[in-house]
C-alpha cells in the first residue's frame, strides 16, 4: 500500500462498467480504470456529527491524523445539523432536545453543558439558573437543554485540538466496495476542478459509514400534490427552508395548516405564535392530528407517558434509560422480534413538556388563532387566491375543506435507504442487510452485519442504524455510544490503544487546558 496523500497514475480516472456491476474490486482494477489510490487505515464517510464522534475518540485513543479521513462534502462536523435546526426553527441562541450531559465535544460528560453555561454567567442569577435547573429538572422545572450555539461553539473548539481539518477529504462518496486480499475501496467524488481525475479511491483496512439521513420524505399525500402542481411555495416540509412563509404571514395574514405532533410541530408552531404575539401578525393556525393523543400511553405503570392536547409528552426521543440503563441492556439482549416490540412502545412520535409551550398555546387558543382538529386526509388541491385545500375525513365520515395559505408538514418522515445512493450500493454489492426496521442491520459493536472484508471492518452509526441494538442512535449521545463500542471493537482487533484510566485522565486534562490531542 502507498503512503497517504500519494496518488497512482491515472488516465481516465472514472468508474468503468466493470467496476461498477462487480462486488470485490481488485487493485489491477482500480488501475485499469485510471483512479487514483490514496493509503489511508481507517476512512469515515459522511463528516457530520457521527463521524466527528468516531474520529475524537480514536485521537484521544492516540491514533495519528494521518491515519484517518473523513470524506465529507461540509467543512464542519455540524454544518447538515445546523442547517436542518434552523430551517425548523431552532435559531442558534435557541435551546435543543438533548441534556445537560451530552456534550459532543467531550466523551467525559463533564463538565455539562449547563456548569459551563454557569461559569460563562455575568450576573449572579444567570450563574444560578442553569445550575438550579439542572438541579431540579424534571420535577420543579424542564428539563435543562443547551442552547444550538453552544454545541456549535465547543464542537469547534475540539475540532482544532484534533487536528479535524488535516483529516478531510471534501467530496461527495459514491460507493464503498470490498477489496480482494482485504479492506475496502472508498471512492470520492471531489469537487469540480480540484482533482485531475473525476474519482478517486481511498484503500483503508477499516470504513465507518455516518451519512445521517438518506433522505427527506413529504407524507404520501402531500408528495402527490407535490408531484402534479409543483407548488414548493405554499406546501413546505419543516426540514427545508421556509422563512417566505412566516415573513408572508407576518406582512399579509393568512391561515396556515401544521400537520405532525411531533418536536418540530411544536417549534415551527413556537415560532407561528410568537410571530402573533410580538410582531403582530394576523395569522390564523390550524393544527391537524391524525392521531390525537390523550390519557397515559404505555403497556404497564412502569412504563408510561403522559399524552394531552394531542401530543405525547416525552423529555427526549427516547426514555432515557435506553441510552445507559436497563432499556438498553433489554434492547441488547432480546430477539429480533422482542427489540421490535420494545422499540414500538418506547419511540413514535413525541413532544418534551415545556412550560413556554403550554402557556403560548394556551395563550392562542383563548384568543381563537389556534384550533386543532384531527383527520385523515383524503388529498390536497389548489383553491383560490393561491391557497391550498386540504380535505380530510373526520372519525365520523365527515368531509371537510380546509383551505390555508400554507401547509407545514411536520411529519418528518425518512426515505427509504435505497434513495441514499452509497447507501443502496452498501445493499446491493456491499453485503449489508436490513434490520427489523429496515434499516442497516449492525452488531451490538455497530459493525455492519455481512460487509466484513477480513482483516477489515465496517461500521456505521445515526439513523440508518435504528431498530439494531441501540435505540437512541440518532442523537449526540447515542453517537458518542456508537463511537465508544466501534473503537472498542477496533481496539479488540488491534486497530489502536484501548483508552485505560491513565490516559482517559491525562486526556480530560488536556481537554480542560485545550491542550491540542497527543
Ligand atoms: C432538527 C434536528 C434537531 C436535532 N436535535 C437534537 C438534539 O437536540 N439532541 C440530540 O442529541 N440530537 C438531535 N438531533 C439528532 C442528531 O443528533 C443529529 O441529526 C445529528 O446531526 C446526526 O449526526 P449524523 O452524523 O448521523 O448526521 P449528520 O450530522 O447529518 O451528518 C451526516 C453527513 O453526511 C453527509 N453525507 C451523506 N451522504 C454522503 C456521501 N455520499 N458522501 C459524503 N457525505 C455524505 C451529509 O451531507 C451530512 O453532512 C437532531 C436532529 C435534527 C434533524
Amino acid at each position: 500500500m502507498e503512503s497517504p496523500g500519494r496518488a497512482s497514475a491515472s488516465t481516465a480516472g472514472d468508474l468503468t462498467q466493470q467496476l461498477i456491476d462487480t462486488s470485490y474490486w481488485s487493485d489491477e482494477m482500480l488501475a485499469a480504470a485510471g483512479i487514483p489510490v490514496y493509503d489511508v487505515p481507517l476512512v469515515s464517510v459522511g463528516g457530520g456529527m457521527g463521524s466527528f464522534a468516531v474520529v475524537d475518540l480514536l485521537r484521544l485513543s492516540g491514533v495519528p491524523t494521518s491515519s484517518l479521513r473523513i470524506l465529507s462534502g461540509i467543512d464542519v462536523p455540524y454544518e447538515t445539523y445546523s442547517y436542518l435546526a434552523r430551517n425548523s426553527q431552532i435559531p442558534d441562541h435557541e435551546r435543543l432536545r438533548s441534556d445537560s450531559a451530552s456534550v459532543m465535544d467531550n466523551i467525559w460528560g463533564w463538565p455539562s453543558y449547563a456548569l459551563r453555561e454557569a461559569f460563562g454567567a455575568r450576573t449572579p442569577a444567570e450563574f444560578a439558573a442553569p445550575l438550579f435547573q439542572v438541579a431540579t429538572e424534571p420535577v420543579l422545572t424542564d428539563y435543562y437543554t443547551p442552547r444550538a450555539v453552544q454545541v456549535y461553539r465547543s464542537v469547534d473548539r475540539e475540532m482544532a485540538r484534533i487536528g479535524y481539518h488535516f483529516m478531510v477529504a471534501k467530496g461527495q462518496a459514491r460507493m464503498v466496495r470490498r477489496r480482494y486480499g482485504g479492506g475496502y475501496f472508498s471512492i470520492l467524488t471531489p469537487p469540480t476542478g480540484t482533482s485531475p481525475t473525476r474519482r478517486v479511491a481511498f484503500r483503508s483496512l477499516h470504513v465507518h459509514v455516518a451519512v445521517g439521513y438518506p433522505g427527506l420524505k413529504f407524507l404520501p399525500d402531500l408528495q402527490a400534490y407535490l408531484q402534479k402542481h409543483n407548488d414548493y411555495r405554499h406546501v413546505v416540509n419543516a426540514y427545508s427552508p421556509h422563512d417566505h412563509v412566516y415573513e408572508e404571514l407576518t406582512r399579509r395574514g393568512g391561515t396556515v395548516l401544521v400537520r405532525g405532533a411531533g418536536i418540530v410541530a411544536s417549534r415551527v408552531l413556537q415560532r407561528l405564535m410568537e410571530d402573533v404575539e410580538r410582531h403582530g401578525a394576523r395569522t390564523q393556525i390550524l393544527h391537524l392530528f391524525r392521531t390525537y393523543q390523550s390519557g397515559t400511553q404505555g403497556p404497564n405503570r412502569f412504563m408510561q407517558r403522559k399524552a394531552a392536547d394531542g401530543v405525547a409528552y416525552q423529555g427526549f426521543n427516547w426514555p432515557k434509560a435506553a441510552w445507559g440503563g436497563q432499556l438498553r441492556d433489554r434492547l441488547e439482549a432480546g430477539s429480533d422480534e422482542e427489540r421490535a416490540k420494545l422499540l414500538k412502545i418506547m419511540g413514535g412520535t413525541t413532544t418534551p413538556k415545556r412550560k413556554l409551550w403550554q402557556q403560548e398555546i394556551a395563550t392562542a387558543r383563548q384568543k381563537g388563532y389556534y384550533r386543532q382538529f384531527v383527520g385523515q386526509v383524503e388529498d390536497m388541491a389548489p383553491g383560490a387566491d393561491g391557497s391550498v385545500v386540504t380535505r380530510v375525513k373526520a372519525s365520523d365520515g365527515s368531509l371537510l375543506e380546509v383551505p390555508a395559505r400554507f401547509v407545514i408538514d411536520c411529519t418528518g418522515l425518512e426515505a427509504d435507504l435505497t434513495e441514499h445512493r452509497l447507501l443502496n450500493d452498501l445493499l446491493t454489492h456491499g453485503g449489508a442487510g436490513y434490520n427489523v426496521l429496515k434499516r442497516l442491520d449492525v452488531s451490538p459493536d455497530f459493525e455492519l452485519r455481512g460487509t466484513r472484508s477480513e482483516p477489515g471492518r465496517m461500521y456505521a452509526s445515526g439513523s440508518i442504524t435504528l431498530g439494531a441494538y441501540y435505540a437512541g442512535v440518532d442523537s449526540f449521545l447515542g453517537l458518542q455510544y456508537a463511537a465508544l463500542r466501534i473503537v472498542d471493537d477496533l481496539a479488540g482487533a488491534g486497530f489502536c490503544p484501548k483508552i485505560g484510566v491513565g490516559r482517559s485522565l491525562s486526556q480530560w486534562w488536556r481537554w480542560a487546558r485545550n491542550r491540542p490531542v497527543s
